[in-house]
C-alpha cells in the first residue's frame, strides 16, 4: 500500500517534537516504520507512521493519543519501549527505541528450530514482560513472533516485545467506527475465537504456542480451515514431536491447556522457564520439521464450506489460512498476516489479495464509504454448485437409480481471499472470503465463518478495478444466523457477463451483530481479469 507515509520524499523531514526521518527500515501493515534520530538527544529511535488510510477514523485517532498513558507506562527490559505518540497534520506517530535485530519471525525463519534451553531463555523474557503488564492490567493479546523484536547483547539474543496492549486501545466497545484487524487463529487461545474479553491467560496460550513454535519449527495447530483450526485449540492435544525434553512438553501443555483457569500465570512461568534454560543446556534442536500436510476435506464441513471452494483455496502454494511463513520452504507468511501491529489502528475495510503470488497477502485499505452499507433488497441466494451437488448426492444415496445431473457449464475452480479478522466492535473473530469463479460467464459468491455465533447481513458485488463500479450485483443475504453447527454462511452464487478483458474484484459488504454490538465492514477479493 502506498501513501506519503512511506515516501522516501521524508528522509531528513522532521517530525513530532525533534525527530528526524533518516531511512524507512520496515513496512508494517499499519504503518511504515523509520529509522530516526531524537534531535534532543542524538539517539537513534524507530519511528512508525501511521497509513493515511488509517487516520480517516477521528474516533480512533483521538482514543489513541488518550491512551498513550498506558504505552508509556510500560517499562520493562523486554518491551520496546514507547518513546513519544505524536500527531502533526495528517500523520500520526509512534517514537519507539530503535531495536535492531529484526523479529523473532525473521529468526525462526533462518534457524528453524531452536535449542530448548535458548527457546526456554527467551520465552522466560517474554513471560517476564507479560508478567509486567499483567501486574499492570495490560494485556498484549497479539502475542506471536513477529512481534517480538530481536537484538544481541554479549553475543546472546535478547528479546524486546512489541505492539504491546495496543489492540486494548482500539478494542473499546463504544467506538461505532466500524473497526476491525486482522488477526492470526494460529496463536488464539481457544476462548478467544468465543469473542470471550482477552485475560492474562490468553498471552499465556499464545505464549505456549511461541514456544511449542521455537523447539518444534511450526506452530501445534496447522489447517488450511479456521473451523478446523479452533477445533484442533479447544480440543488441546497438541503433536509432541520426538526430542522435545519431559519438562519443557509439560511447561507447553500447561500453557496450552483448554481452560484459561488451568494455565500458569506468567510469573510462575519466567522462574520455570529460567530453570528451564539451564537444565537443558546442551540438548540439540530437534531437526526442522517436514511440510505439513494438508488434512483431508472434513465432510462435516462440507455444508459450509464447498469443495470448489476447498479446491479454490487449496491449489498448491496457497494456504486459507496461510501457515507461518517458516512453516513451508516458498510459503512467506507474511508479518503483516499477522496484522495486530505497532500500531493498530483498525480499518473499516480489510482487503486480501491472493492475485498470482504463492502466499495470501493480507492489506489494509479503505474503499468509498458508500460500500458499506448493505442493501435492502433481500434476495434468497441461489443454491451454490456445491449445495445443488450435494443435495444430487444425498438424492443418489436414497435413490440410487437417479444420475447425477452433469454441471451444465464448466469453470475455474473458485478462487478466494481469505482474512482472518478480529472485529474489534464485537470481540469477534471473523473470516470473510470473497470468491470467484471465471468460465463462460463469470460467477460470484462470498461466505461469511463466525465461531462466536451471532448474525449477519452480506452484500455481495462484482466491481470493475480500474473504474471501481459495480458491474454485477449486489446479492443480498440477511438476518444469517451463525451456530456451532453452522458457523460459515455463504451469500451468492451469481452469475455476470460483464465487459471482456478488463480486471474485476468481488466485493463483499457485511454488517455483523453480536450482544448487542455491531460493525460493518468490507473484504475485497483477488483482483482477477476476463
Ligand atoms: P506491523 O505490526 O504494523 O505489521 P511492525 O511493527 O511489525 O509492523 O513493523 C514492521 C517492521 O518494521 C518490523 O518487521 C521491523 O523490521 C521494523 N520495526 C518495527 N518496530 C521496530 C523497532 N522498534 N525497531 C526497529 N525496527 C522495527
Ligand atoms: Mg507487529
Amino acid at each position: 500500500m502506498q501513501d506519503a507515509t512511506d515516501s522516501v520524499g521524508l528522509t531528513g523531514r522532521s517530525v513530532g517534537n525533534s525527530y528526524r526521518l533518516v531511512k524507512p527500515i520496515g513496512q508494517g501493515a499499519t504503518g511504515t516504520v523509520w529509522q530516526g534520530v531524537d534531535s534532543a538527544t542524538e539517539e537513534p529511535v524507530a519511528v512508525k507512521l501511521l497509513h493515511e488510510s488509517l487516520l480517516r477514523q477521528p474516533r480512533l485517532v483521538t482514543r489513541f493519543v488518550q491512551e498513550r498513558t498506558i504505552l508509556l507506562m510500560l517499562r520493562h527490559r523486554n518491551v520496546v519501549r514507547v518513546r513519544d505518540l505524536f500527531s502533526v497534520g495528517e500523520t500520526l506517530g509512534l517514537v519507539m527505541d530503535l531495536v535492531a535485530g529484526g523479529s523473532l519471525r525473521d529468526h525462526l525463519e533462518r534457524v528453524r528450530t531452536m535449542p530448548p534451553a535458548e527457546a526456554a531463555r527467551l520465552a522466560a523474557q517474554v513471560a517476564d514482560a507479560l508478567a509486567e503488564a499483567h501486574e499492570l492490567g495490560i494485556i498484549h493479546r497479539d502475542l506471536k513472533p513477529d512481534n517480538i523484536l530481536l537484538l544481541e547483547q554479549d553475543g546472546r539474543l535478547e528479546t524486546r516485545l512489541t505492539d504491546f496492549g495496543i489492540a486494548r486501545i482500539l478494542n473499546v466497545p463504544s467506538m461505532t467506527t466500524p473497526n476491525a484487524v486482522v488477526g492470526t487463529p494460529h496463536y488464539m487461545a481457544p476462548e478467544a475465537f468465543h469473542g470471550v474479553t482477552p485475560s492474562p491467560a490468553t498471552d499465556v496460550y499464545a505464549l505456549g504456542v511461541l514456544l511449542y513454535e521455537l523447539v518444534s519449527g511450526q506452530p501445534p495447530y496447522l489447517s488450511d480451515s479456521v473451523p478446523e483450526l479452533m477445533r484442533l485449540h479447544a480440543e488441546g492435544r497438541p503433536h509432541r514431536r520426538r526430542g522435545i525434553p519431559d519438562e519443557l512438553w509439560r511447561v507447553i501443555r500447561s500453557c496450552l491447556h483448554a481452560k484459561p483457569r488451568q494455565r500458569p500465570a506468567a510469573t510462575a512461568l519466567v522462574r520455570d522457564l529460567r530453570l528451564l534454560a539451564r537444565k537443558l543446556s546442551g540438548v540439540p534442536a530437534l531437526p526442522p520439521p517436514p511440510p505439513p500436510r494438508l488434512p483431508p476435506a472434513d465432510p462435516d464441513d462440507m455444508a459450509v464450506d464447498p469443495p470448489e471452494l476447498r479446491q479454490g483455496i487449496r491449489m498448491p502454494g496457497r494456504h486459507a489460512v496461510p501457515p507461518p511463513r517458516n512453516a513451508v520452504p516458498g510459503h512467506r507468511w507474511l508479518r503483516s498476516s499477522a496484522v495486530l501491529a505497532g500500531v493498530l489502528l483498525a480499518t473499516a475495510t480489510v482487503v486480501w489479495r491472493g492475485g498470482g503470488e504463492p502466499r495470501v497477502q493480507p492489506q489494509v485499505a479503505a474503499l468509498p464509504s458508500g460500500s458499506q452499507h448493505v442493501a435492502t433488497r433481500v434476495a434468497s441466494p441461489s443454491p451454490s454448485p456445491a449445495r445443488t451437488r450435494k443435495k444430487a448426492a444425498s438424492k443418489r444415496t436414497s435413490r440410487p437409480h437417479r444420475t447425477r445431473s452433469p454441471e451444465p457449464e464448466v469453470y475455474g475452480p473458485w478462487e478466494c481471499a481469505q482474512g482472518f479478522v478480529i472485529d474489534l466492535s464485537t470481540r469477534s473473530p471473523l473470516v470473510p472470503r470473497p470468491c470467484h469463479s471465471v468460465g463462460r460467464d463469470v460467477r460470484f459468491q462470498a461466505s461469511l465463518t463466525a465461531p462466536a455465533g451471532g448474525t449477519a447481513d452480506i452484500e455481495v458485488t462484482l466491481r470493475d478495478v480500474d473504474t471501481g463500479r459495480t458491474v454485477a450485483g449486489p446479492t443480498t443475504c440477511a438476518g444469517l444466523t451463525f451456530t456451532r453447527g453452522a458457523m460459515t454462511k455463504e451469500c451468492g452464487p451469481a452469475g455476470a457477463a460483464p465487459r471482456r478483458g478488463r480486471s474485476y474484484t468481488v466485493v463483499m459488504a457485511y454488517r455483523y451483530e453480536r450482544d448487542g454490538q455491531s460493525s460493518s465492514n468490507t473484504a475485497r477479493g483477488r483482483i482477477f481479469t476476463w
